[in-house]
């Protein structure tokens, strides 16, 4: 079953409930958060959704739809309380090495503490996952969404970033304003080991005070901004 990363069933004969995850997956990480993702469908959605659930990769993490979202959200928390992973990474400048202990310490992948990271992060931040260097999915936080920063699936990534770079022992660059966005961006950059797949995490300077009337405008505004900017 490509694609398949883990699923909650009911056992019709036996009674209760059954948590599958994907045998050729090896990475305890990426196991754990399945696991997670699927107890909170048992314990959120099981009356909603008696037949059960068939997660996908990205379902697991990053998922769009609603009960994906809560479930990833559930594993999120339930992997890496909050405070803890506050005081894990208190006020230091995120890096590798630093993310690389989160993951450790819990024993979950680097997205899932890059998204942890993201949650936390009290400056207007975004994750950006891409593979062969086009962006798959991103997330953002509160502060960026009110600043409309969007990445949109399929699009290349830009050619000054870390990610696009390559070069793994880069890490980390301070960007002048329109490399990533129209402000100065700091990016963090992490090559996974499979799917040619990069996570960028990206904290943008501070925008100030936006223009009055800036929460009516709907989202699609920023979207069309951003391919009108891009061309
Ligand atoms: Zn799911």
């Amino acid at each position: 079953m490509p694609g398949f990363e883990g699923a909650l069933g009911p056992l019709r004969k036996r009674g209760g409930w059954a948590i599958l995850y994907n045998p050729a997956v090896h990475s305890p990480g990426r196991i754990n958060y399945t696991l997670g993702h699927e107890f909170g469908h048992y314990l959120c959605h099981r009356q909603q959704s008696p037949g059960g659930f068939q997660c996908g990769e990205s379902d697991v993490l990053g998922g769009t739809r609603d009960q994906e979202r809560e479930a990833d959200r559930f594993a999120s928390y339930l992997l890496m309380p909050l405070d803890d992973f506050r005081a894990q990474v208190g006020s230091q400048k995120m890096d590798l090495a630093l993310l690389r202990h989160c993951a450790d310490r819990y024993d979950v992948s680097l997205t899932a503490a890059a998204l942890k990271w993201l949650e936390s992060a009290s400056r207007c931040a975004a994750v950006v996952v891409a593979t062969n260097g086009f962006v798959q999915w991103f997330r953002r936080n509160a502060a960026a969404e009110r600043a409309r920063i969007f990445f949109p699936p399929g699009m290349e990534l830009p050619a000054g970033s870390v990610a696009a770079g390559g070069d793994a022992t880069v890490g980390s660059i301070d960007h002048a304003p329109g490399v990533w966005w129209s402000r100065p961006t700091h990016e963090v950059a992490i090559f996974a080991d499979h799917y040619e797949m990069t996570i960028s995490l990206l904290v943008f300077e501070d925008f100030g005070m936006m223009p009055e009337g800036w929460e009516d405008e709907p989202t699609e505004d920023a979207f069309d901004r951003f391919t009108a900017a891009s061309r």
